[in-house]
């Protein structure tokens, strides 16, 4: 008889754990999987995939006003909001039944239900109380938007959870952070007709960003007519008199706005999951730790995806996953690779990036040329649109590795991805100048910039 229930308990129906449970139940083991809320987890239900569709919801705005330079004539428009919402919710709910249906068919046994640690081996659901046994117990519980507590009237404002699923569209909204998901959702609401002003307390949007991106995008967003406040901050949200919210900001200004919506950071979903009192350990953000191997403190319990606070992105979950099946079911020990991981910012224009930025390679290499173009695409003549793409390649000049790539742009999610192929592997300057340019297109730029707009020298630009 079997010492254990099952051989693999995935707490957390995401990306990673069901990418985990499956591929575990594909390789004959006994698994397990819970979830408390719905299959997919925050990248299917209320992240990637419709934010990925309300962008393109957003966009259609733009593309009647460009067609008349084209020579169509759109003639009147109009956005519902409804109509949006309810289309966005048959497309996830026919993604979670390819979830389910891909577990259920690899012979994963399904717990809609919430799980928590009671043992190092055992689990307990919470809804029927039942516990059970693993050899192995996978948590991947992923992250939950930061309420930002100390705020006075934080109760009032929304998050990207409610974002998606408003009653009304609001004629207004102050947007509250300056990562990812406020600038992501200042442009889908600009895009949809609503008045927007993001708020965020650094110097320029996109911190972890190459300089021109971030600054090529804040104006291209304020000149679209989101309105950009910067060095500032909330400092309380109230209830105004005629209705709507006023939130007061640290340099004193009243900003009145149907909604206010916070985009300051993820935590990771670790409260009330039994982790201290099995021992697993955890960081001052509640974060879990893990080795190179996603081994928690306790053996036999593994964390992986946005619950250790690595890199909070859906492909880095799912590669974690990967490495875990690796590691503990194929007899080959693979750690995570975290390195040159490309991302993209879905906002208009969007940003797609991979490895260093230029001011980061300015710190590790003693000499870096920078090759950067910006031009009007194409796409924009005959609209009449002022858009500029920003293309910029950045090489360390002693090996001539191309160590990071930016761009800005229409499309600049889509190169990114193909970006990131020549980066990991290494490839040269000169590489990239022997590919044949593929013409008309924008990305072409990124071939034929044959030589540096500037260089740095031990972090000087010379
Ligand atoms: P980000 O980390 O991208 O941004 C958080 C923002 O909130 C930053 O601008 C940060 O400022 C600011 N902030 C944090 N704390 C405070 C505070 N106390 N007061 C004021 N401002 C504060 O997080 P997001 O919430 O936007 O997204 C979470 C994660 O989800 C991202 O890191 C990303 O990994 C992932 N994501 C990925 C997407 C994609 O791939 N396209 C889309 C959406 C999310 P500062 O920069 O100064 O620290």
């Amino acid at each position: 008889m079997a010492a254990y229930d099952y051989d693999l308990f995935v707490i957390g129906g995401g990306s990673g754990g069901v990418r985990a449970a499956r591929m575990a139940a594909s390789l004959g083991k006994r698994v397990a999987i819970a979830e408390e809320s719905r299959w997919g987890g925050t990248c299917v239900i209320r992240g990637c995939v419709p934010k990925k569709l309300f962008v393109y919801a957003s966009q259609f705005h733009e593309h009647f006003k460009d067609a008349a330079g084209y020579g169509w004539n759109v003639g009147e428009t109009r956005f519902d909001w409804q109509t949006l919402k309810a289309a966005k919710d048959t497309e996830i709910a026919r993604l979670e039944g390819l979830y389910r249906s891909g577990l259920d068919n690899h012979g994963a046994q399904i717990i809609d239900d919430r799980a928590i640690l009671v043992g190092p081996h055992t689990v307990q659901r919470v809804g029927s109380g039942v516990t059970c046994t693993a050899e192995r117990i996978v948590i991947a519980t992923g992250a939950l938007p930061n309420p930002h507590a100390a705020l006075p009237g934080h109760e009032l404002c929304i998050s990207s959870n409610e974002a998606f699923d408003l009653k009304t569209l609001p004629r207004s909204i102050l947007i509250a952070g300056g990562g990812y998901i406020a600038v992501e959702f200042a442009n889908i609401f600009h895009g949809l007709g609503v008045e927007v002003t993001l708020i965020y307390r650094g110097q320029e949007i996109l911190s972890r960003f190459d300089h021109d991106l971030r600054q090529g995008l804040h104006a291209a967003m304020e000149e679209k007519g989101i309105r950009i406040l910067l060095t500032d901050v909330i400092e309380q949200v109230q209830r105004a008199d005629g209705g709507g919210l006023v939130a007061t900001t640290l340099s004193g200004q009243s900003l009145a706005a149907d909604a206010v919506m916070l985009a300051l950071g993820r935590e990771p979903n670790t409260r009330g999951l039994g982790l201290e009192a099995v021992g697993v350990d955890t960081d001052e953000r509640g974060a879990i730790i893990v080795d190179a191997y996603s081994r928690t403190s306790v053996p036999g319990i593994y964390a992986l995806g946005d619950v250790t606070n690595r890199v909070q992105l859906t492909p880095v979950a799912i590669h974690e996953a990967m490495c875990f099946i690796d590691t503990e079911y194929r007899n080959q020990p693979t750690a995570p690779d975290h390195e040159l991981i490309a991302t993209a910012v879905f906002s208009q224009p969007e940003i797609g990036t991979v490895g260093l930025s230029e001011e980061e390679a300015a710190r590790c290499h003693e000499d870096v040329e920078v090759y950067l173009a910006r031009f009007r695409p194409m796409k924009a003549t005959l609209s009449g649109r002022t858009d500029r793409m920003v293309m910029k390649l950045v090489v360390d000049a002693a090996s001539r590795t191309v160590v990071g790539a930016h761009i800005l742009g229409h499309d600049a999610g889509e190169m990114a991805q193909l970006l990131a192929i020549p980066l990991k592997a290494g490839l040269s300057k000169e590489a990239f100048g022997r590919t044949m340019a593929v013409h008309p297109t924008a990305a072409e730029e990124l071939v034929t910039m044959y030589t540096p707009s500037y260089r740095i020298h031990k972090g000087e630009r010379t």
